[in-house]
């Protein structure tokens, strides 16, 4: 059966002293009914992934480059990520998205160099605001969803999360019939493409997710689980959006 996820992303925020918050959610949870990721910067993997051995909590990276080594200064490979001890990976976040460009088929590239490291690739899709506003959510959508999934996607290494970039870090959130029509546009999509084994893939919602209005996202059809910005830089606000999967 589907475990649900709750996974945190804390972007470009966390020193070594952040990591007390791993402790904090893994002594709140300690025999979790979902599962829980949290994906620190870089710089914090290697620990944090040493820290949450023996907890409920795996660790994953924010991104990762598609060539396994090379001469890519700065970037780290999917391999070294799985090195560092981490579980999984997001790739496509819209902030790499736009601040970095990443086409399609950049975050496909990625996506296959997590499954060929053994990492559950955590795709990211959202339309901005112009675009919702145009009329063409689903148009963008499924075409992300087309052109970022690898053909080696399936339940065990692969999670989808449905983030309208215009609800990221705003404290706006698509309504209920919106955040609907997109992941089961998104389910309906996979199904298509890869079968019964698509009804099993998870699909994560993102976008300002708050202790206050998790439950209700959470009650939405295809929604199985979370991907979390603010929220999950402390277990004060993580641990009850956790409690509400
Ligand atoms: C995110 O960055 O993936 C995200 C959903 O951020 P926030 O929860 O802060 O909107």
């Amino acid at each position: 059966m589907m475990r649900k996820l709750a996974a945190g992303n804390w972007k470009m925020n966390g020193t070594r002293e952040s990591l007390d918050a791993l402790q904090a959610i893994a002594s709140a949870h300690p025999e979790p009914g979902v599962d829980i990721l949290i994906c620190p910067p870089a710089t914090l993997l290697l620990q944090a992934a040493a820290l949450s051995a023996d907890s409920p909590l795996s660790i994953g990276a924010q991104d990762c480059h598609s060539a396994a080594s090379g001469a890519h200064t700065g970037d780290i490979s999917a391999p070294m990520i799985a090195d560092a001890g981490a579980q999984a990976v997001i790739v496509g976040h819209s902030e790499r998205r736009l601040d970095h460009h990443e086409t399609d088929a950049d975050v496909r590239a990625k996506a296959e160099a997590a499954h060929a490291a053994g990492l559950l690739a955590i795709i990211c899709l959202g339309e901005t605001l112009a675009e919702r506003d145009a009329g063409s959510t689903l148009d963008v959508i499924g075409a992300q969803l087309e052109g970022s999934t690898p053909d080696s996607g399936d339940s065990a290494n692969t999670v989808i999360a449905y983030e309208p970039v215009w609800a990221i870090g705003t404290g706006k959130v698509p309504d209920i019939a919106q955040i609907a029509e997109v992941h089961d546009f998104i389910r309906d999509r996979l199904t298509a493409r890869f079968g019964s084994t698509a009804s099993d893939i998870r699909l994560l919602y993102g976008g300002s997710v708050k202790p206050a209005n998790a439950a209700e996202i959470f009650a939405v059809r295809n929604v199985d689980g979370a991907l979390v910005g603010g929220a999950s830089l402390n277990a004060a606000d993580f641990s009850p959006i956790i409690a509400a999967l």
